[in-house]
């Protein structure tokens, strides 16, 4: 813990030193997508992309977990994705699942939470509206990150914005241990290198 408050106090140093004396005021923020990502340590979005501070917009949550849209349902997930696609206007929007995802191994598993019933509620619920085919050979992460992508078309907004061609929904599966990353292809259902 004490070398992320030491890093956290000098951090203002490097941002001077980046910036200089005289750079102009930073725009307001116009990030280049919002990235839906597993809370997951292994998981960073911004050396995953290279990114900028700036460039992402993201929402982390345990299993990349995407809530089933509901009328009147007040979720976090739908009110920062709101934001991101309506207010801010991002032009894509990507959701990456990864691998040896806990979360996922915790859904299909019911004894590996049994000490989290909230963590477990939230997995179950969230997938009890549809059943998610389980594959032996891959990665069963891989068919949780295509549920997520279906709940998320069913947003009204995304979906607006999908239709209109103003969106574009990209769906990734990040290697954690080789740092491959792979794509859905939503016409064929496969996932092919990025
Ligand atoms: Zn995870």
């Amino acid at each position: 813990m004490q070398s992320l408050i030491d890093h956290a106090r000098s951090f203002h140093q490097q941002v001077a030193t980046r910036r200089g004396p005289f750079s102009p005021p930073l725009p307001d923020s116009r990030p280049q997508a919002i990235f839906v990502s597993c809370s997951d340590a292994r998981v960073v979005p911004t050396l995953l992309t290279g990114s900028a501070p700036g460039d992402l917009f993201e929402l982390r949550t345990a299993g990349n977990v995407i809530p089933p849209h509901r009328v009147g349902r007040l979720t976090a997930e739908a009110a920062t994705l709101e934001y991101a696609v309506v207010v801010l206007g991002v032009p894509d929007l990507i959701v990456c699942g990864h691998t040896r995802c806990g979360a996922v191994r915790g859904r299909t598993s019911g004894r590996a939470l049994r000490q989290a019933p909230t963590t477990r509620f939230w997995l179950l619920h969230t997938h009890r509206w549809r059943g998610i085919p389980e594959r032996t050979q891959e990665d069963p992460g891989r068919s949780h990150l295509v549920a997520q992508l279906d709940k998320l078309r069913r947003y009204p907004w995304v979906a607006r914005r999908l239709a209109n061609g103003t969106l574009r929904l990209h769906g990734w599966f990040f290697d954690v241990e080789t740092g491959a990353v792979w794509r859905h292809a939503p016409d064929t259902g496969a996932f092919v290198p990025l």
